[in-house]
């Protein structure tokens, strides 16, 4: 692209909130035929909101939501968040935490009253050899419905359920659409479970779903796809999300998530609009059009 055309689709590109760190991401964006997306502050709000509380094995709802929430308060995971604020409007109170411990892509652990106490998914009861079988109907029936489903459990022994929903940005089925009128195959990354992510990707249509990935695996995911030969644009918010994004031939962050996104991407939407994407291509096919 000549310098003239790189300022005018840099100059456009503000108008709509979209950002290009240097002429090549320009030049390189319209041969994307395919968009890797994280979920979680991507695809969705990346605000959960507490859904529900199930109490199991003698427990009261009330315990479980204390337990769950005085852990996440040591936790910055979006999920501890909605756990916090949803105790808070319940009228809970958190009792201290020793020990705490934050296991990334699985949940967080602590001593609580002298009592071991977990909260986070199956890969993490499991890997403590903690049984969840009693509940895996209604941690089903939750995950259905496309909410991110949490065990509670205490001394080894489960004590009940904690679910979450994370409301799709308005934007993102519109976005969605005009990437697929474009030709774009659109895959979906997330640690989540994989009834949930499948029931969220089913929403939205989306053409592939790969759930269950842990932080570090989603470069993995761009690689093999790249190894099939997509010309692969990758969109994060995350810390996690960064490998991937510098992996892939564009990475694209979103100005609502994490510096180190946007420090490793060619593109951030500032307002983490994903109908972006649409416009920066646009822009990148106008941009290489004026050279000739
Ligand atoms: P995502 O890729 O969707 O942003 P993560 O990789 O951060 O998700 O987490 C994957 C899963 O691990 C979550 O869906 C949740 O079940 C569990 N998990 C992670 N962090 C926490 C936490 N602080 N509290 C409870 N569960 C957690
Ligand atoms: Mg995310």
């Amino acid at each position: 692209a000549t310098p003239m055309s790189v300022m005018v689709a840099s100059g456009k590109g503000a108008t709509f909130g979209v950002l290009f760190r240097d002429a090549e991401a320009i030049e390189t964006m319209r041969k994307v035929d395919t968009l890797v997306t994280d979920k979680t502050g991507t695809l969705t709000e990346g605000r959960p909101r507490l859904q529900d509380v199930v109490a199991l094995n003698g427990y009261d709802e009330a315990d479980v939501l204390r337990l769950a929430a005085s852990l996440e308060r040591g936790s910055e995971h979006p999920l501890a968040a909605a756990i916090t604020q949803g105790a808070t409007e319940r009228g809970a109170h958190p009792l201290a935490v020793a020990d705490f411990e934050a296991i990334p892509g699985k949940g967080v652990a602590g001593r609580i009253d002298g009592q071991r106490v977990t909260l986070g998914n199956d890969a993490l009861m499991s890997s403590l050899g903690i049984d969840i079988a009693a509940s895996s109907a209604q941690a089903e029936e939750l995950r259905a419905q496309g909410k991110t489903t949490m065990f509670v459990a205490v001394d080894g022994k489960l004590s009940g359920l904690v679910a979450v929903a994370d409301p799709v940005k308005q934007t993102t089925p519109q976005a969605i659409a005009a990437l697929h009128e474009a030709g774009l195959r659109i895959v979906m990354l997330t640690g989540d479970n994989e009834t949930t992510a499948n029931a969220v990707g089913a929403e939205l249509g989306i053409d592939e779903v790969v759930a269950g990935v842990l932080p570090g695996q989603k470069a993995q995911t761009v690689r093999r796809l790249q190894a099939q030969g997509r010309f692969v644009a990758m969109a994060g918010d995350g810390i996690n999300d960064s490998p991937a994004l510098a992996q892939a031939q564009v990475g694209i962050a979103m100005g609502t998530g994490t510096d180190i996104a946007m420090e490793s991407a060619g593109v951030t939407l500032i307002r983490g609009d994903l109908r972006g994407i649409v416009q920066a291509r646009h822009l990148s096919r106008a941009a290489m059009r004026n050279m000739h």
